[in-house]
Formats: structure tokens, C-alpha cells, sequence
């Protein structure tokens, strides 16, 4: 038999089989782990069905799954076994061209035999070790990327770290679907900004009961007086807090690991630091401190570095303006002699685009939840962007 494909590294754990374990023991397979799904919790058999060892294990992502069998282990040492997704055979297995393959598997088998008994020691190790592994990753959750983010940097890459708002949503405007609650399943935190901006995220109490919803809001000086201003991520001096608020929350999650999580947070702390003073030495040579927004979500970036918000488009979330606040916004133009409008990803870029033109203003994008690849694929590369794009519109002193 010959190992077909150009790797025998599966896509993850979950429905791995040596394929001709799964030949040569298909009955007792059928048996005895039906069905064979490490996600699920699911059993290697030997070839003759005898000896078993239930494994449970969460699927890991492809380079976990090729760093713990070892490309070259598998190729070399397996080189007669063929990793492939365990699917139940279909009808008609029985045919000529089967059996002739049966029976080579038959004789290859019976030649292989020994060894496999021997090369199942390390699959069991393997999987043993994994399963301990995978049980006890961290997982848990943001409901938007900068705050998945700064949980990431402090968590550490072991930790799976999910961030519930897809890429391009408007979290103004959310709503959980049922697939992404399912996605959510043991998750032992969610990380929420919280002041009705996330509040989406409250329904998963009732099909999540595990997990739980904190918020990073914690020792923040919040803009607003009744109604907190929800954007405080929006500055790096409140990423230090929120990064400080999450390691405290993850140690008390997981006490074992609170001295790395501590380490992780000294060193995240410093790179913002560094950002910050990118930041600040930008807005520092600006032409002008006064800008409009088109939704208003930046009066922590506008506090923290010294801009003013002389307007913004919107009177609250998705409202358009109407003709009165247009006329208000061309009176603010000119008083200010403000250059330009600063839109962002979720406007329509037709609505945004006419709108500047009515107001004779540039128009340029500022981007508050990133999250996509590119330049912005960290929180902290996003506010930095988001500081050159200021820089860059309204010129240097
Ligand atoms: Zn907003």
C-alpha cells in the first residue's frame, strides 16, 4: 500500500483515522466508535478491535495538529499509513476493484501488523497528551476585535480568543445568530465594553450559562454624564486599563497562570506605551486640532490626544442628518475652516462622499474596530493607522 497525497497530515483532529486502520478494523470500528469524532470524544481502535483508549480532544487548528504528529515522523515512520477523515463507507463497498484492494490491505496488513501495534503507542501518546492539552486551553471571547485583541496579547497564543462582532459589522447595529452562540460554546468569559453599546451580547446568558460577561470598563474616567460615551477603546491610555482589567480577570479565571498572564501584560503595556508616544507625537504637529466626524465615536481619541470634535454627522448611531444639522454642519465648516470629514468603514461610501462634497470637505476614513488583515490587523496597528490617517488629512504644522 502507498501513502497517496502529498502530506499525511489531517486538517485537524476531529475524524482522523489511520486509513488502514480503518480498513483492516472497519467492523470493529463500526462497533465500537460510532462515531469516530475526537470532538466529540471518540475511540482508537487496534486492528483487531481488542484494546481501545477513548480520547476527547477540541479540534485544533491545521499547525497544532501538524506540530504534534511531526510531518516528517508521519512520513517516515508512518510511510504505510494514510491519515484521512473517517466517513462511513458507503454501499456497494463490496466490489471487485474493493476486494482487490482488500486483499492487498489483507497482505500488507498482515506484514504491518506488528508494527502498527508498536506505531499506535505513539498515537496514543500523542493523542493522550493532546487531549489533556486542548481541555484545558482557555477559551473565551470579545464582542469586538480591539478588546478580542488586547485579551489575545494578554492571554497568550495558547488561549483560543474569539471576537463575536464579524469584520464589518456595524455593533450599533448587531444581533447574535444562533451559529455564532454555537461558535461561543465553552467559552468561559466574554469581554463586553458594555453602556448599551453591546448589549447584544446579553442573550447568550440564557443558552450560556458558563459563560461570563465582563465588562472592561473598570477604573476608566468615561465621557458623559447619564449615558456613559461607550468608545473608550478608543485611546491607547484606556487600552493600559482594559489590558490591566483583563489580566486581572484572567488570573482570577485561571490562578495557575496569573504570573504569565502579569508578564504578558508588562510587556502589552509597553508596546502601548511606545504606540502612545507615536500617537502623541503625531497629533502633536498637527495643523489644525479641530475635526468632524461622521459618527461619533471619538471623543476618548480627541480628549486623550488634544483634537476637537467641532461636529459630527450623525446626531446618534445611523441617524442621517436632516436639512436643519446640515445647515448647522455648514455653518460649523466654515467657522472652524475645517478641511475635512472623517467617515468610517461601516458609512456608505456614496453617502459619505456626497456629503463632504455639499460641505466642501476632503474626504478621509477612520476605522474604530479594525479587525480585518492589512495594516489595522491589531488593535494596536489599528489606532496608530487611524492617528497617521489624521496626520495625514490635515496636514503638519
Ligand atoms: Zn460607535
Amino acid at each position: 500500500m502507498r501513502a497517496k497525497g502529498k502530506s499525511a497530515i489531517p486538517e485537524c483532529f476531529r475524524h482522523v483515522i489511520p486509513e488502514c486502520f480503518y480498513r483492516e478494523s472497519r467492523s470493529s470500528i463500526l462497533r465500537q466508535a460510532q462515531p469516530f469524532d475526537f470532538a466529540q470524544g471518540g475511540e482508537l481502535v487496534e486492528p483487531e478491535g481488542e484494546r481501545s483508549r477513548a480520547i476527547r480532544t477540541h479540534a485544533a487548528p491545521p499547525q497544532r495538529c501538524s506540530a504534534a504528529f511531526g510531518a516528517r515522523s508521519v512520513d517516515s515512520r508512518l510511510k504505510h499509513v494514510r491519515l484521512r477523515p473517517f466517513r462511513r463507507p458507503r454501499k456497494g463497498l463490496s466490489s471487485p476493484e474493493t476486494d482487490r484492494v482488500s486483499g492487498r490491505l489483507r497482505r500488507s496488513a498482515a506484514s504491518l501488523h506488528a508494527g502498527m501495534t508498536l506505531l499506535l503507542i505513539p498515537f496514543i501518546l500523542i493523542f493522550g497528551f493532546t487531549a489533556r492539552a486542548e481541555t484545558s486551553r482557555l477559551k473565551i471571547a470579545a464582542t469586538i476585535f480591539p478588546i478580542a485583541d488586547i485579551a489575545k496579547q494578554i492571554a497568550g497564543e495558547e488561549a483560543e480568543v474569539l471576537t463575536i462582532l464579524p469584520a464589518g459589522a456595524n455593533p450599533h447595529a448587531f444581533e447574535l445568530t444562533p451559529r455564532a452562540v454555537k461558535a461561543l460554546e465553552g467559552v468561559r468569559a466574554v469581554f463586553v465594553v458594555g453602556h448599551g453599546f453591546d448589549d447584544w451580547i446579553k442573550t447568550i446568558s440564557e443558552s450560556l450559562p458558563g459563560a461570563a460577561l465582563l465588562n472592561v470598563d473598570e477604573g476608566i474616567d468615561l465621557i458623559g454624564d447619564k449615558d456613559k460615551d461607550p468608545h473608550y477603546w478608543l485611546a491607547l491610555t484606556s487600552a493600559k486599563t482594559i489590558a490591566r482589567t483583563i489580566a486581572e480577570r484572567l488570573g482570577e479565571l485561571e490562578p495557575a497562570e496569573h504570573d504569565r498572564y502579569q508578564a504578558n501584560l508588562d510587556a502589552y503595556l509597553a508596546k502601548l506605551e511606545e504606540g502612545d508616544q507615536v500617537i502623541r507625537n503625531i497629533s502633536s504637529h498637527l495643523a489644525s486640532r479641530k475635526i468632524m466626524t461622521y459618527h461619533d465615536g471619538w471623543r476618548y481619541f480627541a480628549r486623550d490626544y488634544g483634537l476637537e470634535i467641532v461636529g459630527t454627522v450623525e446626531s446618534s448611531q445611523g441617524n442621517e442628518p436632516t436639512p436643519k444639522r446640515l445647515a448647522k454642519l455648514t455653518q460649523l465648516v466654515s467657522r472652524h475652516r475645517l478641511k475635512v470629514l472623517f467617515s468610517e468603514p461601516g458609512v456608505s461610501k456614496d453617502v459619505a462622499s456626497s456629503l463632504a462634497q455639499d460641505l466642501n470637505l476632503k474626504l478621509h476614513v477612520l476605522d474604530p474596530i479594525g479587525g480585518r488583515d492589512g495594516p489595522t490587523r491589531s488593535y494596536l496597528d489599528l489606532m496608530v493607522v487611524n492617528a497617521r490617517v489624521i496626520g495625514e488629512a490635515i496636514g503638519d504644522e
